[in-house]
């Protein structure tokens, strides 16, 4: 681990100023808000605790949705501060902002032991403006920073970069550590045979990770709506499913470039298609499955990788000796045109020997879904950031964080 990490830290009767993600979906309840899943919080409680074994005080900063730059009572997060309280066993207490008189007042209250949780920092405009004067008021006496929210990582925002440049030690949590280990560490020289599952809805947006594995892959499974474009580009049809015309070229590139390369790239043989798709009813049209190799026909539309795919992408999986997946292999959303995600995390679970590394998003929510959450290596917190990662980019909030001597 090239970053000094909350490890290398001593903290002892000292405030530690910590970027957490609590970035966590709220719903209501006759109580108020209520944290409907609080993995995030749960995920960076080993940093919290073994900074407070080792004798500091927490002041503990997060962004929660998109307020826009000022107050919203919905983006608030003091349900947190009672919830993290409860997980904790210990009082947390809350700054209704994260600068100003009333977080000062509470920072100097702190004493070793205690967690101060300030109000979202995206409630002032400075915060993604990536300010300096305000990064210093964030920071007010703290001047040990360590971050823990790899799923911000890749935004240069006053929390996330300024503060780490401003105080005299910038380390990561153990969460960030433990991102940075598996999406880097054991990706950059993996145990062959490299397997890359890649699904969702556009290439344009795997593009640029796609380019980055093909260099390093020795197989590649692709599914989801991306398909199609790659399918498209191969010259066959695709009724009106999913596409990107202006990609068709990219995916041609791709494809010659993967042949280039000696990497495997499979595209679905099959698929499930429908005549019509009613996302925000969660419901589709009675479904068939394409013969292997045969076209849609016109006025369908592909929703799900269809068995016979499924079967040879999970055979290709059960032989890898590291498997990296990230996007769906259909609208897994809709229960009738999930069972090709879902197999998908049945045999990447089923590969114990595998290194099996969930890279963020809906792969994540699938593998979780499907019960696997635990048989699989590693599950990635953060979307964007880990697929900014892994396209080779470098994430600000990362690179602010002081080296190791
Ligand atoms: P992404 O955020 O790029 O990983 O894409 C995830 C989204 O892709 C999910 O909301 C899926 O419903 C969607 N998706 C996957 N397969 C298809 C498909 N065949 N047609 C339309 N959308 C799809």
């Amino acid at each position: 681990m090239p970053k000094l990490t909350v490890q290398d830290l001593q903290p002892k009767g000292r405030q530690v100023f910590v970027r957490v993600d609590f970035n966590v979906p709220l719903e209501p309840s006759p109580e108020g808000p209520r944290i409907s899943d609080d993995t995030r919080i749960q995920e960076t409680l080993p940093t919290l605790k073994l900074l407070l074994e080792k004798g500091s005080s927490l002041v503990l900063a997060s962004h929660l949705g998109r307020p826009k730059g000022k107050p919203e009572e919905k983006y608030s997060l003091k349900p947190v501060a009672a919830h993290l309280g409860k997980l904790l066993n210990c009082p947390v207490h809350f700054a209704s902002d994260c600068v100003g008189p009333q977080a000062d007042q509470a920072r100097a209250a702190l004493k070793p032991g205690e967690i101060l949780l300030l109000e979202n920092v995206r409630f002032h405009p400075d915060e993604e403006k990536n300010d300096a004067e305000f990064a210093k008021k964030l920071l007010g006496t703290a001047n040990i920073y360590v971050n823990d929210a790899f799923g911000s990582a890749h935004r240069a925002h006053a929390s996330t970069e300024a503060c780490a440049k401003l105080a005299s030690q910038a380390a990561a949590g153990l969460l960030m550590a433990k991102e940075l280990r598996y999406l880097g560490g054991e990706l950059s020289d993996p145990k062959r045979p490299f397997l890359v599952i890649l699904g969702g809805a556009k290439v344009g947006d795997k593009i640029g990770v796609l380019r980055a594995l093909l260099q390093k892959a020795n197989t590649i499974l692709i599914g989801g709506g991306m398909s199609y474009t790659f399918r498209l580009a191969q010259g066959r049809k695709i009724g009106t499913s999913l596409c990107e015309p202006d990609k068709v070229d990219l995916a041609k590139a791709i494809l010659a470039e993967a042949g280039q390369r000696g990497v495997r790239l499979l595209l679905p043989e099959d698929t499930l298609i429908v005549q019509e798709l009613d996302f925000a009813g969660r419901k589709v049209s009675p479904g068939k499955f394409t013969k292997p190799g045969e076209d849609i026909p016109d006025g369908w539309e592909g929703v799900d990788i269809g068995p016979k795919t499924q079967e040879t992408y999970a055979k290709e999986i059960s032989s890898a000796a590291t498997i990296l997946w990230n996007g769906p292999m259909g609208v897994f959303e809709i229960p009738a045109c999930a069972e090709g995600t879902f197999a998908m995390a049945k045999a990447v679970a089923a590969n114990q020997r595998a290194v099996s590394i969930i890279g963020g998003g809906d792969s994540v929510k699938a593998v979780k879904k499907a019960g696997f959450g635990e048989k699989v290596t590693f599950i990635s917190t953060g979307g964007g950031a880990s697929l900014e990662f892994l396209e080779g980019k470098v994430l600000p909030g990362v690179a602010a964080l002081q080296d190791r001597p």
